[in-house]
């Protein structure tokens, strides 16, 4: 057999794929492991989006090709959504694709506008396929850390000149993945002058806009006046509709930018199935209900983690957003050292920060995707095997 490309030579074997070996080898040895490792909602989708999918299996018209564009009502419906929702006025008909996930467009939006050599500003930590999209895409990742002191921001005072100037790309991510972050509308305003300052394409993937918490309610890159001229914004049905499997998710905001990748899309992908489509339309459309009680059950959990790691040591503030906590690891161990010390000792599962870039070692994350009971014998675990953590 021929070696694969060089390309796959630069990207690591993807993360998750990883922890799945390791939660599938503890298994076999008889160990009840706790997961706190993957993002993955672990409740069902709600009944009426399964609903609205059965009666359009039925449909045979939904049994063809869709467009790889997505459905004009799909599209229609996302910029009701941005209206109600952000107060935001997007045409559905030439400023919103449809995705097959929000990580396929993550990943093709490199192949649409990366050359090789070209810079992408990448966050450090991040969701890792920034950083291998651009590098399968031939470009290179410039990575900006993400730092506690600067609340998880970017410093884009920090980038040297002649790297703004090189920049295609900049992404991202708020609420943030991993560090559960936030940002303000006055952080993106400034991320959408420096962006049209240096002619860079911003990418904000906005994934996690609807998993907030104390009534925290996220700004969209497109409420800033002049966004639309540089800006994308990626988001997606699986965090707010618990439909991770189903593979439903859009791009929205630059005309161009959104044709260009359809038209990239259209040669490598016939499109999200018309049903899913339409079972995605019904969660976008309804009044949200659904959405503020996952809220809740994610809240209870937050608190179960984060205090119960404040009473083993950690000084935690309850994140506002998103099903991750990211802690620092305690003195003595490294992210992998630690990660690894709990899978074999309390047979909890949780993520070297290391694993989202290299400003993430020393930390953990750790995910809410676990009923109160789990969460709780979780923390009773880390209790009993760690005691009093120091720093
Ligand atoms: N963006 C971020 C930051 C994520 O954490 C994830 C998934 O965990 C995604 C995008 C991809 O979500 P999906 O492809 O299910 O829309």
């Amino acid at each position: 057999m021929k070696a694969p490309a060089q390309r796959m030579s630069t990207i690591p074997p993807y993360l998750f794929a990883r922890i799945e070996q390791k939660i599938a080898e503890a298994k076999e040895a008889g160990i009840d492991i706790i997961s706190l490792g993957i993002g993955d909602p672990d409740r069902p989708t709600p009944e009426f989006i399964i609903e609205e999918m059965t009666k359009q299996l039925h449909n045979a018209e939904n049994h063809q090709y869709p467009s790889s564009v997505g459905m004009l009502c799909f599209r229609n419906a996302v910029a009701d959504w941005y209206k109600d929702r952000y107060g935001v006025l997007i045409n559905g008909k030439s400023d919103v694709c449809a995705l097959i996930g929000s990580k396929e467009g993550i990943a093709n939006i490199h192949y649409c506008y990366v050359d090789p050599g070209d810079i992408v500003l990448v966050p450090d930590p991040s969701y890792p396929v920034y950083a291998t999209a651009t590098m399968l895409a031939g470009g290179q990742p410039y990575y900006m850390p993400l730092e506690a002191e600067n609340g998880f921001l970017p410093v884009f005072e920090d980038i040297p000149e002649e790297i703004c100037r090189r920049a295609k790309m900049m992404w991202l991510n708020y609420p943030n993945n991993p560090t559960g972050a936030i940002c303000d509308l006055e952080f993106m305003k400034k991320a959408v002058a420096f962006a049209k300052k240096y002619d860079i394409l911003l990418c904000h993937d906005a994934a996690y806009s609807e998993m907030t918490y104390d009534g925290y309610v996220p700004p969209s890159i497109l409420q800033i006046e002049g966004a639309q001229e540089i800006a994308v914004e990626f988001n997606s049905c699986s965090k707010p509709f618990n439909m991770t499997g189903w593979r439903i998710a859009f791009a929205a905001g630059n005309a161009e930018v959104v044709s260009t990748l359809a038209r990239y899309k259209s040669n490598v992908d016939s499109g999200a199935f018309q049903a899913v489509q339409y079972a995605a339309m019904a969660g976008l459309k309804q009044p949200w209900q659904t959405v503020k009680a996952m809220q809740k059950v994610y809240e209870g959990r937050r608190n179960i983690l984060v205090g119960g790691l404040n009473e083993i040591g950690w000084n935690l503030s309850m994140p506002k957003a998103t099903f991750y906590i990211w802690a620092p690891v305690p003195k003595g161990y490294t992210s992998a050292s630690f990660a690894e010390k709990v899978l074999e000792d309390a047979g909890v599962i949780i993520t070297p920060g290391n694993g989202y870039g290299a400003a993430g070692e020393g930390y953990f994350r750790a995910t809410l995707t676990l009923d109160e009971d789990r969460m709780q014998e979780a923390v009773v675990r880390l209790k009993k095997v760690l005691g009093k953590v120091e720093f």
